[in-house]
């Protein structure tokens, strides 16, 4: 493939998605339609049998021993801490460069965000920042330290050797958030068997999403399974529906999103591939440009975003906008600097990478049905504009 040279004119006819679910859809419609109306004929909507059948094919994906498929990302971010009995006293460490529901989660239970700071290169929480905010949170000496939530953005595993490194002194349970990366792999470990507890979310822009909400929390520990499941059912025990031995939610999985992600995961594998060779082909022809994402050697991505670094970040994305070339900025403000979230610590010499990559941080269409020549138009147009 030769480098793309600047082209300037009309929007050609051949409209960029952002993300293109339309497409995946064309492509296994019928097998979804036949497992939605499979639903509709025995009508057991909530856990009928598509839901364990996803959990057992999910598990044997990726590995994880336990399976908890639930409502959301969020919830399965959620019923971890809750079975843990994490909550008010206890400070769990997250960063700030993140989707709201890291830091949502803990402070639904009444425990303590304690925000960390990530690294520049891989958007992940940096180990040496969360070494000083435990440090700073036990001289401080207000809260139990409980746990960490590393949080695999965009798609790369988080470095959980260092990150476990710096939890285990402390005995922190380590809750991975793997909203973004479920189908990656870390050190010959694939995401679902990273930390004691993994959650991941099937919002449908995720790289495995399904028509609505869901989500799936991963385990190898038996007794913590066990209390996830308990709680996603209203704190249920062994005595059947009205034996309550714990408090709990609701937080299930619908039946109908369990069939929608059974067609879905047959085709994921092929979907991780196709992922990856559009960011070796972004890769290649932004080379110089801007900077790309930098790739971790142990590890695989699941590539649900491709973002670049650019000082003139608001132009490029104004100027992109401008050639039909949709882009997304994830994410515009860090979380500790928003009013629900800044009274909460920070690490003790604060959080500038986070700020600083929230000013120059852009993320571009990114999904397994981008074609190459559509990459083309956006490599051109990005030239055209940064070498202005
Ligand atoms: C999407 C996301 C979540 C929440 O998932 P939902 O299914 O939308 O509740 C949590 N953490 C991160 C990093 C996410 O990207």
């Amino acid at each position: 493939m030769t480098r793309p040279e600047a082209q300037s004119g009309a929007i050609p006819s051949d409209p960029i998605q952002f993300i293109d679910l339309a497409e995946q859809q064309r492509r296994i419609r019928a097998l979804i339609e036949d497992a939605i109306r499979k639903v509709l004929d025995h009508g057991k909507y909530v856990m009928g049998p598509e839901v364990a059948e996803f959990e057992a094919e999910i598990s044997e994906f990726c590995g994880a021993r336990e399976v908890i498929s639930c409502s959301s990302g969020t919830d399965a971010l959620i019923l971890p801490l809750l079975a843990l009995k994490i909550g008010p006293g206890d400070a769990v460490f997250v960063p700030s460069f993140t989707f709201t529901a890291t830091a949502e989660a803990v402070a639904l239970t009444g425990a303590t965000p304690v925000f960390v700071d990530v690294d520049e290169h891989y958007f992940c929480m940096s180990p040496a920042s969360l070494s000083e905010a435990i440090d700073a949170t036990k001289r401080a000496g207000k809260l139990r330290l409980r746990a960490v939530i590393p949080v695999d953005l965009f798609g790369t595993p988080v470095d959980y050797n260092a990150i476990e490194s710096v939890a285990k002194t402390d005995s922190l349970i380590v809750l991975a958030d793997a909203a973004q990366s479920f189908g990656a792999r870390y050190c010959d470990r694939g995401v679902g068997k990273l930390g004691h507890v993994t959650a991941t979310s099937f919002f449908p822009a995720k790289p495995l999403g399904c028509y609505g909400d869901g989500g799936a929390i991963f385990t190898d520990d038996p007794d913590l399974a066990e209390a996830i499941r308990s709680i996603r059912i209203h704190g249920r025990g062994t005595g059947g529906k009205y034996d309550n031995v714990r408090i709990g939610t609701n937080a299930r999985l619908d039946t109908i999103q369990a069939a929608v992600l059974r067609e879905k995961l047959k085709i994921f594998p092929e979907e991780l591939e196709s992922r990856q060779k559009v960011a070796d082909r972004y890769e290649m022809l932004l080379d110089g440009l801007v900077t790309t994402p930098k790739r971790r050697p142990d590890s695989t991505s699941a590539w649900a975003q491709y973002t670049i670094v650019t000082s003139d970040r608001d132009r490029l994305a104004a100027e992109l906008k401008n050639r039909g070339i949709p882009t997304a900025i994830y994410y515009p403000r860090p979380l500790h600097m928003q009013p629900p979230y800044r009274d909460y610590p920070v690490a003790p010499d604060g959080l500038a990478t986070t700020e600083s990559l929230c000013r120059r941080v852009l993320s571009l269409p990114m999904h397994p049905y981008l074609t190459e020549s559509q990459q083309l138009r956006i490599a051109a147009a990005v030239k055209e504009v940064v070498s202005r």
